[in-house]
């Protein structure tokens, strides 16, 4: 536990729905976004948004700005965006630590069904209000969750976090009953949609019926993508093991349209890539994948650390970078990953791939994560016109280059 990071204060919370009506934040600085820093400071809100952001005291244009108004002195440390979670599983937070990951990743997943099913519902909805309350403490304000059990919606919105909530959905269930079943829909703060859980466990019409209710109703929709061998041999029409598994649990594929092709091009045959479409993790992936992607503009999320646990490899960032691909960052779940925090998922990230540019990286914890979950009018950056939510983080630091080093390496 870092000291620096140990308090996260917001200066109002995301899920919030009764804001300052007016007030100026002053901070030592202040991140409106990872290319934009300002050294002394402040950000005045109204009703709200986000109405400035300027230098506190640096000429006399600026002492105007200020007369008279109330400024609340935040100390030498940062104000920033509220860090995105953009794909988490908080229902599976009671088996942190529970699950080995050294027999592979069908061994886990195996574990996982197992555990899962044995801890019943109130511990699982316990361990995962608990992590939800934490998650927050560590910064993060908005989410991308993935229910399966649908046991996490009223803890989602029990808090004030924001975001995108997603009931997910695997095999060859009908889709109008997923979807009658989901209560779909928008509050001020939260989103209700749908994911897929993979190209290789879910019915293709399922997907596409999906997919296309959530376009209808201007929802974000996720699915894992590219992520284990197994998909990727199951899609490309290795028949095997995973077409006896799925035949085991009455899921015939004989019709899936599978065979020669990747898992991302097999999607995008299916019609589910687009710019309201979150792919996440994207291991097992080519070059022309990426391309696809970008063709495509669908919405990224990687899990590097999950990915390191379950798969022992790590994601091509670099290459998504070079082609413009703008990837978000999850945690997947505490089944896979110590923490859900961004903090942490950033640090690692620097750690395991030190030529990123750091504000690439702070990049995708904040502004990529609001646009992957369809945030970015309101959150991401504190750009005038977003939401008046935003988090200090009580630091000291000689100059802006240091700063991003400072908020990229720490963990919490
Ligand atoms: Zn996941």
């Amino acid at each position: 536990m870092n000291q620096d990071f140990s308090k996260v204060r917001y200066i109002n919370s995301p899920g919030e729905n009764s804001l300052e009506t007016h007030a100026v934040h002053r901070a030592g600085w202040v991140i409106i976004s990872p290319n934009q820093v300002i050294e002394n400071g402040c950000v005045e809100v109204e009703n709200g948004l986000i109405k400035d952001v300027y230098r506190a005291f640096p000429g006399k244009n600026t002492m105007g700005k200020n007369r008279g108004q109330h400024t609340i002195d935040h100390g030498p440390g940062v104000l920033m965006p509220c860090l995105v979670n953009a794909h988490l599983h908080l229902e599976l937070s009671a088996l942190k630590n529970a699950l080995s990951f050294d027999k592979g990743f069908a061994a886990w997943v195996q574990q996982l069904l197992g555990k899962r099913e044995a801890a019943g519902t109130a511990v699982l909805v316990s361990a995962a209000q608990k992590a939800a309350k934490q998650l927050v403490d560590e910064g993060v304000g908005y989410i991308g969750e993935i229910s399966t059990l649908g046991i996490t919606r009223a803890i989602v919105q029990s808090l004030n976090l924001s975001g995108v909530w997603f009931q997910e959905f695997l095999g060859s269930d009908r889709p109008d009953t997923i979807i009658e079943k989901t209560r779909l829909g928008k509050t001020n703060s939260l989103s209700f949609s749908l994911a897929g859980h993979a190209p290789h466990t879910t019915d293709p019409l399922l997907l596409q019926a999906a997919k296309n209710e959530t376009i209808v109703r201007n929802l974000p929709f996720s699915i894992h993508l590219a992520e284990s061998d197994a998909e990727s041999k199951f899609i490309s029409g290795q028949k095997g093991e995973w077409t006896d598994f799925l035949m085991s649990r009455g899921i015939d594929t004989s019709a899936w349209p599978i065979g020669s092709k990747s898992p991302v091009q097999y999607l995008a045959d299916l019609g589910v890539l687009d710019s309201s479409t979150l792919a996440v993790h994207l291991l097992n992936i080519e070059s022309r994948d990426l391309d696809i992607l970008v063709e495509t503009q669908t919405q990224i999320c990687l899990c590097p650390r999950s990915n390191l646990n379950l798969h022992n490899r790590l994601p091509d960032i670099s290459r998504m970078l070079e082609k413009n691909l703008a990837p978000a960052l999850g945690s997947d779940s505490l089944a896979s990953c110590d923490s859900l925090s961004i903090f942490d998922e950033m640090a690692f990230i620097r750690q395991k791939y030190p030529s990123i540019d750091p504000a690439q990286v702070l990049s995708m914890a904040t502004l990529n994560g609001a646009r992957a979950l369809g945030l970015l009018h309101r959150a991401g950056t504190l750009d005038k016109g977003k939401k008046s939510a935003f988090i200090y983080l009580d630091l000291n630091v000689r100059n802006k280059t240091d700063l991003i080093e400072r908020v990229t390496t720490h963990e919490t």
